[in-house]
């Protein structure tokens, strides 16, 4: 039996509209640019697009992964388009953003795993928007040379975003073809190689984990002195992609919150709605003046 649970009266969105959402929109076709508030169907892109914030996904709307929670579509990408790291920058700037959120498909078929195209879409955006904090969400660049690292790390993005996105039990089912150890990892080096970088990182629950599993994934993360954590409710795209176990309530949610500060994070979001880029603007802004 599929049958799913039902969604709760706290998980209930309103349908997008308003001004600055269709303005937002027509700038991103304009610009031909994608984003993840679109592809991902998220529950806030009414709310997020009136405020003049979205996530940007570069690099092509097919990805060479399958993870069984998302909705971007697999198979094999077109080749990476030059100019895109400067449409980028143009919507950024037009936009007016004060915070963006840049984000990729995952590109197991380039060398550097789009590495250097990262790199390049910071830089254009810095340069045309130099005062906009920019945070990158990247793939894990598991067949890379570690090496591909340094290259983003390197065009100094403020926040490096990397979703461990569920407990290492679940990955198998979850996050086929990724490794809970290497994205780990990977946000630990970041912060090797620029320690005044600001790290972050998230995950879905209501996909079958324990609490006690949610707070070791804190755990580990905080031993790769990761700063901010985002929790959310895991949505099934459509009745294809992987099940939601159950909702988590909110009283579950502040739990994690407070255990989460408790555990040394210098920011955390754990609510229903939450998504790794949802209102990332605003926290970044309040940490700045503190
Ligand atoms: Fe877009 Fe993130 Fe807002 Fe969702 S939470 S609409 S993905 S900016
Ligand atoms: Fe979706 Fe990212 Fe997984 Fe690709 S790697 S299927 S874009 S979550």
């Amino acid at each position: 039996d599929n049958a799913q649970p039902k969604k709760p009266s706290w998980i209930r969105v309103k349908a997008p509209s308003g001004k600055g959402y269709i303005e937002t929109r027509n700038i991103m076709r304009e610009h031909r640019l994608s984003t993840v508030c679109e592809e991902a169907g998220c529950p806030n892109v009414g709310e997020c697009w009136s405020q003049g914030h979205a996530t940007m996904m570069i690099m092509g709307e097919i990805c060479t992964r399958g993870c069984t929670f998302c909705n971007v579509a697999t198979g094999r990408p077109d080749a990476l388009d030059v100019f895109e790291p400067g449409r980028v920058a143009d919507a950024v700037k037009k936009l007016g953003l004060n915070h963006v959120v840049i984000t990729s498909v995952d590109r197991d078929d380039v060398e550097d795993g789009g590495a250097e195209h990262f790199a390049q879409t910071i830089r254009a955006v810095r340069r045309q928007s130099p005062g906009t904090t920019i945070e990158i969400l990247t793939p894990d660049f598991l067949k890379c040379d570690p090496s591909v690292l340094e290259t983003v790390v390197a065009a100094k993005p403020d926040v490096f975003n990397h979703n461990l996105e569920t407990v290492p039990g679940l990955y198998p089912s979850v996050r086929p073809g990724a490794r809970y150890f290497h994205s780990l990892r990977l946000l630990q080096r970041v912060k090797e190689i620029d320690p005044a970088m600001f790290t972050k990182s998230g995950i879905m629950v209501g996909l079958g984990e324990t609490g006690e599993q949610v707070r070791q994934v804190m755990d580990d993360m905080r031993a790769a002195d990761v700063d901010f954590l985002t929790i959310g409710q895991y949505l099934q795209p459509t009745p294809k992609h992987h099940a939601v176990d159950r909702f988590v309530t909110p009283d579950e949610f502040a739990a994690y919150e407070k255990s989460a500060y408790g555990k040394g994070f210098l920011m955390v979001s754990a609510t229903p709605l939450t998504r790794s880029s949802y209102h990332a603007g605003d926290d970044f802004a309040r940490l700045r003046e503190a």
